[in-house]
């Protein structure tokens, strides 16, 4: 019995673990930093497979790292389970119907994304028990994706030192390779003037207001003369007030600052920075400006990423039945007619199959090969994988969980991935990670090959965005 066959057969026996990890995640539906009942769950089941678990990893309360195993390689699993606000929605419901008493809702699919990495930790497990393998397991519990840079701060508190490769996976729509990701920085401004009676006594006022109001202007000013590949958002954090007629002593802005590499970032924030005070200065207000976070690019590995994919094309993709593509049927058909015809378009392309195929059968089940394309292609979102592909080689892939065509972060994706759908997403890529990790414990090469692929590619340089003294979640 080779590798292979092996995994497939301990496969079987976590199937349901991984379903029922899935739906308990997406029921709890907690937001970052506080997903604690999620992940008493992942560590309840770690705890009694065996694994032992080191508690509130880098200080945070909801992150952790479970180890079993002894010796190299030291391969890590990802795991996350935080969710978004505003997508609550019931489970198969291909009409808006959000839970009653529920905000937070797992419309990017990290109740699914955590299942599969415990099944994939637990498969492993079995796998090192069975063949007596040299090889240590860790699987990382990481809070606050969405917004919080979890694993970022995880990274500043040493947690990923140590491992030779690292393995994750998203939810998607299709299964293909994870591309590169960019860097961001988030920062808050928050402008400090004097209030007066805005028409009595105008000259008394120094505008918080104007001060934000001026800073965008420059900023926007400032988009022609920045790398082209550079992206800059902001947002509103305080307005201050709602009163017209009171001049706003106090305002703020919270910005991302993105790029294809973390120091592009900073030397455009550092611009950003002097078009604060410039409209601090202009308007007489005094401006206070806070690093809250930020995610280093992601490098996908080459032998880390080839590993993964290649044990996708093994073993396959997601096992949907009739019942999966009848679910996803309905959001196919709830979707307004050109994204349909899209949808039905791409599919049918995506899996070689006709157009009226693909309609009865909205999934993809077509595995996209490696290719060394993913080094060049960059995905315009952030991760804060990022951090960890700065220190270990890692390797991701996108698994289809939901039906082609549905978008991120949107009530749609929160229903379906908390059906079956989103089961055999998880089970699917559990055992492709375990698969992944049984090749590189029995070639401990690949992991030395892997490391030197990293040292190319950052020198050996980790800069952590995260400053000194910052508290996860803080200022946020
Ligand atoms: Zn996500």
């Amino acid at each position: 019995m080779n590798s292979q066959e092996r995994i497939r057969r301990i496969a079987e026996t976590k199937n349901e673990i991984i379903a029922d990890i899935n739906h308990t995640v997406w029921e709890y539906a907690e937001s970052g930093y506080h997903e604690f009942k999620s992940a008493a769950k992942l560590k309840e089941v770690l705890r009694s497979e065996g694994f032992e678990i080191e508690d509130r990893a880098a200080g945070i309360e909801t992150a952790f790292v479970a180890s079993y195993g002894s010796g190299g390689p030291v391969i890590g699993i990802l795991a996350e389970y935080d969710s978004l606000p505003g997508l609550s929605q019931k489970a198969g419901e291909a009409v808006h119907c959000p839970i009653e008493g529920q905000d937070y809702g797992h419309g990017c699919g990290h109740s699914a994304l955590g299942a599969g990495a415990v099944g994939a930790a637990l498969m492993v497990k079995e796998y090192l028990k069975e063949q007596g393998l040299s090889g240590t397991v860790k699987l990382f519990g990481c809070p606050a994706e969405e917004t919080g840079f979890g694993k970022a701060f995880m990274a500043k508190g040493h947690c990923f030192d140590g491992l030779d490769l690292c393995f994750s996976w998203h939810p998607q729509d299709a299964n293909t390779n994870f591309p590169r990701a960019i860097a961001n920085y988030a920062v808050r401004f928050d402008f400090k003037g004097r209030s007066s009676h805005a028409s009595s006594a105008p000259e008394q006022g120094r505008s918080a207001l104007d001060a934000c109001e001026l800073m965008n202007v420059g900023v926007n000013y400032l988009r022609e003369h920045v790398p082209t590949s550079t992206r800059l958002h902001y947002a509103y954090l305080d307005c201050g007030g709602e009163a017209p007629n009171v001049v706003q002593d106090h305002a703020s802005l919270l910005y991302y600052v993105r790029g294809p590499r973390l120091s592009q970032c900073g030397e455009v924030l550092e611009r950003v920075k002097k078009i604060a005070q410039g409209a601090a200065l202009m308007t007489e207000t005094e401006v206070n400006i806070r690093v809250l976070g930020g995610l280093n690019d992601y490098i996908p590995n080459p032998t880390a990423s080839k590993l993964l994919a290649d044990a996708f094309e093994a073993l396959g993709g997601p096992e949907f039945g009739e019942e999966e593509y009848a679910i996803a049927r309905k959001f196919l058909e709830a979707m307004p007619e050109e994204d349909r015809r899209k949808a039905i378009a791409a599919g049918a392309k995506i899996n070689g199959i006709s157009e009226e195929e693909f309609a009865m059968r909205p999934l993809n089940t077509a595995i996209e090969p490696y290719s060394d394309q993913v080094r060049q292609i960059v995905m315009p979102g952030s991760t804060d994988v990022g951090d960890v592909s700065h220190i270990a080689p890692t390797g991701q892939y996108m698994v289809a969980g939901i039906c082609q065509g549905t978008g991120d972060h949107t009530w749609q994706f929160t229903a379906q991935i908390g059906t079956s759908i989103g089961d055999k997403s998880a089970q699917a890529t559990a055992r492709a990670i375990a698969l992944a990790c049984a090749r590189a414990y029995e070639e401990p090469s690949l992991a030395e090959q892997a490391k030197k692929e990293l040292l190319e590619e950052t020198g050996g340089v980790y800069i952590c965005p995260i400053p000194d003294g910052l508290k996860p979640g803080e200022g946020v």
